[in-house]
């Protein structure tokens, strides 16, 4: 009997089926068409791209098309803080968008909704999500956007600019089809049912079509975009969209920072890192004497897979990884010891870059050209 999966952009529960996903989802599959042409487009394709992570999308066609014509288009994402630090799958969606915006020269809108995990009552308080905005902020930047063409805004600050917009675009949605959509229930708070108004305001920042670059379980509020942006005289966003990185207990789990063995998140010391690799679910043999004899099952395993979504990015060396493997000549314990060695490389770096992030955090959030551009942004 198949796993039943529930996926909704605020939790993630089963065996996900991406095949039924696309399905029920009414996205359509990135074709290798697609991807070459972006790939033409850009001079060549992110491993996330290349390795078919992010395996659908919505109007991406229509993106490419802009871009060639001269049209231009940009780039929205985002991250909602919540009581815990981000942990690596959250970095995904940047990564790619990052990339975009170096491959296109294009601008990019991060939305910080502040409030979301909060009226979602994922949290007991705005005041515990405080301490992980600015940090979260700065595990962003640290990623290395363009500072003049890049706008991070929080929703409680930037919600002046953001109310007239949302109320537009809030008279436009019906409480039935939000509900259809989110399935909402009694218990829902009246704010989160108003909230999808405010992740749809950044699609109406240009007059350009924007293209999202995230993680499946967050195309809901985009689909609601798309049946309001003509009624309001604006495109219908475009998506392209990843899988789930699995978490470290077993294949197509959802990573989770409220299950700390699930994730590694990015203020993990070295120590910790090393616990949660060598205690993740591997496609390893009860012993070493099988595994030589047998081989192992990288296709059910989370470090082979943590590898290809983010640890190795030469196609040769994950491919002869996943031979020596498959073979019995690579053991588990060597496999797990090199991701940890690159997991806290990774980190080390990336939390030096976040360091330094914060002395031109102001760019980004109030100086930067397209900040400024940002605050005095008028809604017509
Ligand atoms: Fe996974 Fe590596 Fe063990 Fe193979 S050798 S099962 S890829 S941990």
């Amino acid at each position: 009997m198949q796993d039943r999966f529930n996926v909704t952009p605020w939790e993630a529960r089963g065996k996900i089926d991406y095949d039924k996903l696309i399905q029920e989802f009414g996205v359509e599959r990135l074709t290798p068409e697609l991807i070459s042409r972006m790939g033409r487009l850009a001079g060549g394709l992110h491993p996330l791209l290349r390795r078919n992570f992010f395996f659908a999308h919505r109007d991406l066609n229509l993106v490419l098309d802009d871009y060639e014509a001269g049209r231009g288009f940009f780039l929205y994402t985002g991250r909602a803080p919540s009581n815990s630090p981000m942990h690596i799958a959250h970095i995904v969606p940047f990564i790619v968008t990052k990339w975009f915006q170096e491959k296109f020269k294009v601008n990019v809108y991060i939305e910080i909704p502040d409030e979301e995990k909060f009226l979602a009552k994922k949290v007991e308080s705005l005041e515990e999500v405080e301490p992980y905005v600015k940090q979260d902020i700065l595990n962003i930047i640290a990623l290395g956007f363009d500072e003049d063409k890049t706008f991070i805004f929080r929703d409680t600050e930037y919600i002046s600019k953001m109310y007239r917009p949302a109320v537009k675009i809030a008279r436009l949605i019906n409480f039935s089809i939000a509900k259809a959509v989110f399935g909402f229930d009694g218990e829902t708070s009246i704010g989160l049912i108003f909230y999808p108004s405010l992740q749809i305001v950044p699609t109406l920042f240009e007059e350009k079509r924007p293209l999202i670059p995230c993680g499946i379980d967050q195309d809901p509020y985009f689909r609601l975009q798309r049946d309001i942006a003509p009624r309001l005289g604006k495109h219908k966003t475009a998506e392209i969209l990843s899988k789930l990185v699995w978490g470290l207990t077993g294949p197509e789990t959802k990573m989770s920072a409220s299950e700390p063995e699930t994730a590694v998140l990015l203020n993990d010391p070295p120590g910790i890192v090393k616990r949660k690799i060598m205690n993740a679910y591997t496609g390893g043999r009860a012993s070493i004497e099988e595994q030589k004899r047998l081989g192992g099952v990288p296709e059910v395993c989370t470090v082979f897979h943590w590898y290809s979504v983010l640890f190795e990015d030469d196609d040769k060396n994950l491919e002869e990884r996943f031979w020596a493997c498959k073979t019995g000549k690579l053991l588990c314990g060597e496999c797990k010891a090199e991701l940890i060695r690159r997991i806290n490389r990774f980190l080390e770096q990336h939390r030096e870059n976040a360091k330094k992030a914060e002395e031109k955090m102001h760019l980004y959030l109030y100086d930067g050209k397209l900040a400024q551009e940002m605050w005095n942004w008028n809604f017509k």
